[in-house]
């Protein structure tokens, strides 16, 4: 049997082991983790709707009406009214024709590309997608081109050089840089090329655009440019599951090949109605995506005079570049003994020598909260500069 223990002890020597941290009460920047009070900048509920209470409301009232368990997969009797409507909704949030309801992102990446890709097809992927993609790129067992992050070139000509079917998937905010896929020059090449261009815009839908769309919406690109969008509702959404958007051929053909939609249990249809309270919200309040520009301003601003280096990003992703494990950790460190809850991010989350403080900000956010982080981070300025 292989040697599990020396691996674990080896990862611990690199300064790679990872442990988890018990949290108690809703999630909230003012966060109860291991016990003890912390203010946090590393969830990915950019706008402070996983414990609203209009949200938790609508959860409540669904399940006095139509209890809890989802029962069924879709294609069984698990389809419900409440995910019809989720999906109409979603659809017509992200300016789409049609949407289909998936139980997390993770899912909804596995099911998508190894529905829209098999042997003998080539898939596209940059360097920098999320380990989802990577994931679904392995199981359609197609072959797989990995291109340079964010580097159109490489990929006209890896596509130039390809016969036969072509995917080509990317995120449109990348996870752990905050950056932005180049989507309109993406969109132009997939189309001369006959790909077919697949985003993940995970970290984008509720955020960005004028009603909170996404990149998609914030870059006006139609369904017709980019086919097939992939949402998640886990992150600015507030709530859990996750959807693909796009044309009814596509959608409809999911629904008859991508396996993680078909063969698992529907979501609890309660979860679809709190879900439409949460975009209800994003749609009424576009106030919460301006206060959280303005904090993404600030901090930006106020970080680099500090000397710390920060990456190319407009989203309330906000990495601290360190470079080296044990320095992340550190600065991680510090700031939790002021009781600023950041994580490190190490390999092989991010590539070797990339090591990062993820710094995520939410609408949740107060003016004196992200003051808060910004004097911790003063006192911390001897571990900037990368
Ligand atoms: C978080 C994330 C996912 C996974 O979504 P879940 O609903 O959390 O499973 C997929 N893609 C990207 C880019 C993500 O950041």
């Amino acid at each position: 049997m292989r040697d599990f223990a020396s691996e674990l002890e080896t990862r611990k020597q690199a300064g790679l082991h990872r442990t988890r941290r018990l949290v108690d009460g809703p999630q909230q920047p003012a966060l109860t983790a291991d016990g003890k009070p912390v203010l946090a900048f590393c969830s990915n509920d950019y706008l402070g709707l996983a414990s609203h209470p209009a949200v938790s409301a609508a959860l409540a009232a669904a399940v006095a009406g139509v209890g809890v368990g989802g029962a069924a997969s879709h294609l069984i009797c698990g389809h419900h009214q409440a995910h019809h409507r989720l999906e109409q909704r979603l659809a017509a949030f992200t300016g789409r024709s049609s949407a289909l309801f998936f139980s997390t992102g993770y899912m909804a990446n596995l099911g998508v590309i190894s529905a829209l890709a098999g042997r003998g097809d080539t898939i596209f992927s940059d360097r920098l997608n999320h380990a989802s993609i990577i994931d679904g790129c392995i199981l359609s067992r197609a072959k797989v081109k990995r291109y340079p992050h964010n580097d159109v070139q490489v990929l006209a000509d890896q596509l130039a050089q390809t016969r036969g079917h072509k995917l080509v998937v990317t995120d449109g905010v990348f996870s752990m840089d905050g950056d932005l896929a180049p989507l309109k020059e993406l969109a132009a090449l997939c189309r001369e090329s006959d790909a077919l261009l697949v985003v993940d815009d995970a970290h984008g839908v509720g955020v960005l655009g004028t009603h909170g769309g996404g990149s998609l919406e914030q870059l006006g690109l139609s369904e017709d440019e980019v086919p097939l969008l992939i949402g998640t509702l886990g992150k600015a959404v507030g709530t859990s599951g996750a959807f693909v958007a796009g044309p009814e051929l596509l959608t409809e053909y999911l629904v008859q090949k991508a396996r993680t939609y078909i063969y698992t249990t529907a979501m609890p249809p309660a979860l679809a109605e709190a879900t439409c309270a949460a975009l209800d919200i994003i749609t009424a309040e576009p106030q919460r995506r301006a206060h959280l520009q303005r904090l993404i301003k600030r901090f930006r601003d106020r970080t680099q005079a500090l000397g710390y280096r920060l990456m190319p990003s407009q989203t309330p992703i906000q990495p601290i570049l360190v470079g080296d494990n044990w320095r992340a950790l550190e600065l991680s460190r510090r700031l939790e003994e002021m009781g600023l809850l950041v994580t490190a991010i190490r390999p092989p989350t991010v590539p070797e020598g990339e090591s990062r403080l993820r710094v995520t900000l939410s609408a949740a956010h107060t003016d004196a909260e992200l003051e808060r982080l910004l004097e911790g981070l003063a006192q911390c300025a001897d571990l900037a500069g990368a």
